[in-house]
């Protein structure tokens, strides 16, 4: 039987392994810095559970291989620039936005794009690192050595999060699972939601634009869309040619959940649209400790990911599924007590989001 082998051994690598067990499908995480010499046979598969990676011993390998899924697509979505210029291309929405260069000024962005511009890093950026804001109000200017390695957008005034994950097969089909609601404190996931019946009318529109780009760059696999919502509008902020932390809460509530999803498209196993079991909430474990009580709660399915705890890291993830509203509510108000600040806002959020 052949292999699948993953670019990247962190919680994503894991958690596809995880999903494919089942199916008894042989999923092979590399950690991208191992000198090891890889046994790849010529029908085995390669895949990747990062965007971008610096070439060492284990990624030349399995970049070479003839069979890595979307390999061309991941550097034009990794640069903030190419994929942006995907998107324009596509006519699909953006924040408004251009390219920093030598030469540009601040002036010219607050007069472009308005008085809070956020620059961007076009490589490296993400749980909201490689972000700076120029306000102009207090003057600020571009950092010299952001030049040339950014880009510049409008800051959006959005209502909400929200996000899109979807599968996209060989032969072309695609799959979605129901539009999430997603929060962030300084630019990193904190929590997701999802399905909610008042987003209902906004899935079609966002499964068109997906699909749109996955057509395009001729997909396979699971991509993700995070959108800012406007009203009945949608911007999209970010894509992700992988598994995507928005997806985390399809394990409880999703009959076969993104990773599982991801091994099948690049696999070139059947795909069938997965039954959605109920509501599911997702908390992400941010640069705190492992606490074992947490499991002393009804319905908490704990994912720990066995990494060194520092502040801002993201170190597991907590899912609930449940049709009572009720339950979850109490689950939530337990799990407030037993995690540290910025908790108290993400618990919050969730609660007010739950359904009447
Ligand atoms: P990103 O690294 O692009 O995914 O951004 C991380 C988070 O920063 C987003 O989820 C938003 O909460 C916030 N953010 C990103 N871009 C903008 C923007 N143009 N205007 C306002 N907030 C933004």
């Amino acid at each position: 039987m052949s292999t699948i082998w993953v670019l990247g051994a962190g919680q994503l690598g894991a958690m596809l392994k995880q999903a494919a067990t089942p199916l008894g499908l042989n999923v092979r995480p590399v950690d991208i810095e191992s000198d090891e010499i890889l046994n790849l046979a010529s029908n085995d598969i390669v895949t990747a559970e990062r965007e971008e990676w610096p070439t060492t011993k284990a990624t030349e390998q399995l970049a070479t291989h003839k069979n890595f899924v979307n390999l061309n697509t991941f550097p034009q979505l990794a640069d903030r620039l190419t994929q942006k210029q995907w998107l324009d291309r596509l006519n699909l929405a953006t924040a408004p936005w251009f390219p920093i260069k030598q030469d540009s000024s601040s002036e010219h962005c607050y007069s472009t794009l308005g008085e809070r511009v956020l620059l961007k890093r076009r490589r490296g950026g993400y749980d909201g690192k490689g972000q700076f804001w120029l306000k102009q109000d207090e003057a600020t200017e571009i950092p010299e050595d952001w030049k040339g390695h950014a880009i510049a957008e409008q800051a959006i005034n959005f209502d909400e999060e929200v996000s899109l994950v979807g599968v996209r097969g060989k032969n072309g089909e695609s799959y979605f699972y129901p539009l999430t609601l997603n929060l962030h404190i300084n630019g990193i996931l904190y929590a997701s939601i999802a399905p909610l019946h008042r987003l209902n009318h906004l899935q079609s529109k966002a499964e068109a634009m997906l699909s749109k780009l996955m057509e395009a760059l001729d997909y396979v696999g699971v991509m993700a869309m995070e959108c800012f919502r406007l009203g009945d509008d949608l911007l999209i902020n970010e894509l992700a040619p992988r598994v995507h932390n928005s997806g985390h809460w399809t394990q409880a509530g999703a009959s076969v959940n993104q990773f599982e999803n991801h091994i099948r498209a690049v696999a070139g196993l059947p795909l069938a649209p997965a039954e959605v079991k109920n509501l599911s909430l997702m908390v992400n474990l941010i640069g705190v400790p492992v606490n074992y009580d947490w499991l002393s709660t009804e319905g908490i399915e704990l994912y720990w990911y066995k990494k060194s705890v520092r502040p801002g890291r993201k170190v597991g993830h907590i899912n609930m599924c449940s049709g009572d509203t009720t339950k979850l509510n109490k689950a939530l108000t337990k799990l407030d007590a037993q995690l540290p600040e910025p908790y108290q806002e993400a618990i919050k959020w969730l609660k007010a989001n739950l359904p009447e």
